[in-house]
């Protein structure tokens, strides 16, 4: 390792990392193109106020491993509009950021937190690249059916045949009830899981009893928050993170687990529907105390395999069918080598992620 670099840089990537600003609009926005080894880089199109470089890069990284552990035909890249996802003038903000990014030809932008189809679609009508588009546009609606969610489902159920863990009746508690985390929670609950708490960035609700996964959806959808929701005992963000359970899903931010926080989490499995929710000392620490976590780049890719899919004019049931393959296979491949190699979860993915990205580089001569 040269110590001069940067310690973000190695031999993976980034390729690029752009800034953009817009002085008249105020447009600011993040690119990294991380590497493209396995062809044009699909990544999410964030919109967040405290959005960093660091973690662009990171979630640009997650998604390079993401994609070779999808076995797509594409690299990894992430991108973050730094505003409230709630401004007036946010579809201007993201016509004009599509323009910013017209020449990095690399990168097909997809949505992620704080954009949706529509994003896509008007990134998609300022540049004709995009993934994740709504169906009128021939897009696979992906947050709609529920994709990511439905792979953590599968990566749920092998994982919880393996502990054993009885998913009749297991108590699952989901932290952020968006896009991944209802899907995951729905899925779940089709496979006899019981939703115990849940929450959003306003609060959660808590009920041993369980919580109606189709009565909470439709009040989420309809406006109301998770805590307003009167489905169980309001909680802080901070108790959601202390509730035992038997699946803890974090869906919502990154690092919501560092080393110092991480001795709260009292479950069994943890599912990450979000990007790199869990510090990797962190994860190492709760691998330690028993705790089976199953990675973000093999739980939570059931979206990127349908944007995908999408992309190669498949259709919603080939997105189905591939996620559950590749999830079903990724599990696999983990939970054998979990047994054999003797390293925590998240160094057995990234092996085998870097292993199918040097193999492909063998393949390319102009890197
Ligand atoms: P979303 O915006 O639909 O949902 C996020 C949820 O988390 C919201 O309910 C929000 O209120 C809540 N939240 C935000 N901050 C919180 C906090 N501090 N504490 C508790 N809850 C909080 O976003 P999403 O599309 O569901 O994505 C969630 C995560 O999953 C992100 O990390 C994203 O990168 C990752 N992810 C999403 C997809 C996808 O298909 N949408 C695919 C892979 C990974």
């Amino acid at each position: 390792m040269n110590e001069c670099i940067d310690p973000f840089i190695d031999d993976l990537g980034p390729e690029k990392v752009i800034h953009i600003y817009e002085p008249k609009s105020k447009l600011r926005a993040i690119v990294v193109i991380d590497n493209i080894s396995l062809g044009p880089a699909i990544g999410g199109c964030r919109m967040a106020c405290d959005v960093t470089v660091e973690e662009v890069f990171r979630l640009a990284r997650a998604m390079t491993l993401k994609n070779a552990l999808s076995s797509l035909p594409h690299g990894g890249a992430k991108s973050a509009i730094v505003a409230d996802p709630g401004v007036e003038n946010k579809e201007a903000l993201i016509r004009e950021f599509a323009q910013a990014i017209k020449t990095l030809t690399d990168y097909i932008p997809g949505p992620d937190m704080g954009t949706d189809e529509g994003s896509m679609a008007y990134i998609l009508d300022e540049i004709g690249r995009a993934v994740g588009l709504p169906k009128v546009l021939g897009g696979i609606p992906l947050d709609t059916l529920g994709m990511t969610g439905y792979g953590v489902s599968i990566a749920g159920q092998i994982a919880a045949a393996d502990l054993p863990l009885n998913l009749e009746g297991a108590r699952m508690v989901v932290q952020g009830y968006g896009n991944v985390g209802k899907a995951a929670a729905k899925y779940l609950a089709r496979l006899g899981v019981k939703l115990i708490a849940a929450c959003d960035s306003k609060g959660g609700v808590h009920n041993p009893a369980g919580i109606g996964v189709e009565a909470l959806t439709r009040a989420k959808e309809s406006g109301v928050s998770v805590s307003a929701s009167g489905l169980g005992a309001p909680v802080t963000l901070e108790e959601m993170l202390k509730i035992e359970s038997d699946i803890f899903v974090p869906a919502a931010r990154p690092d919501v687990f560092n080393e110092a926080n991480q001795e709260v989490l009292k479950t069994r499995l943890v599912l990450e529907g979000a990007n790199i929710p869990i510090t990797h000392s962190a994860a190492k620490k709760m691998h330690e105390r028993g705790i089976l976590i199953v990675p973000d780049v093999i739980a939570n890719c059931g979206g990127v395999i349908t944007a995908a899919t999408e992309y190669q004019h498949q259709s919603e049931q080939d997105a189905f069918d591939r996620v559950k393959t590749t999830v079903t296979e990724n599990m696999q491949e983990l939970l054998r080598r979990l047994v054999g190699e003797g390293l925590a979860p998240h160094d057995i993915a990234l092996k085998m992620a870097r292993e199918r990205i040097a193999k492909a580089m063998t393949y390319r001569a102009h890197m």
